[in-house]
């Protein structure tokens, strides 16, 4: 699933390229703290697989042509009766391991969407534990 950013400005830091300036500010302010024993970038998480459907275009890959009214093999699937489906996969911004034995898995917004919303709750669903998401607001960092 793409990242659609507004005003997105590349930025590099200690080699890592970031999306956005708030994500390597968020970074810089991680970086900071002592309590922190493991900072992961760009963690990925598998919600699906991929998978195969049923074709409904045909029955176990033939339909009847429309000229000879003789069964041939369906174009959608190319008479295999099944499509592909890509799986889904999300990618959050920091997994933080702190000295503790706490984890936090973090996703800095500038904006949430329809989209972000399923795919927190995908998130949280899949992993057990809360998606943090945090936003700077007037200047300070925020769990929104
Ligand atoms: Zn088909």
């Amino acid at each position: 699933m793409g990242k659609a950013k507004i005003n997105a400005i590349r930025t590099v830091i200690n080699g890592h390229e970031f999306d956005s300036q708030t994500e390597a500010e968020y970074y810089l302010e991680l970086l900071k703290r002592e309590d922190i024993a493991e900072i992961e970038l760009q963690p990925q998480f598998v919600f699906m697989i991929p998978f195969q459907v049923k074709c409904s275009r045909c029955v176990k890959g033939r339909v009847p042509s429309p000229r000879t009214g003789n069964m041939v093999n369906c174009k959608t699937c190319k008479g295999t009766g099944k499509r592909n489906r890509q799986g889904w996969s999300y990618r959050a911004d920091f997994r933080v391991h702190y000295k503790n034995g706490k984890v936090e898995v973090i996703d800095v917004k500038g904006f949430a969407n329809e989209s972000f919303r399923l795919v927190r709750k995908m998130f949280e669903y899949k992993q057990g534990i809360e998606l943090l998401v945090v936003k700077k607001i007037k200047g300070q960092w925020k769990y929104v």
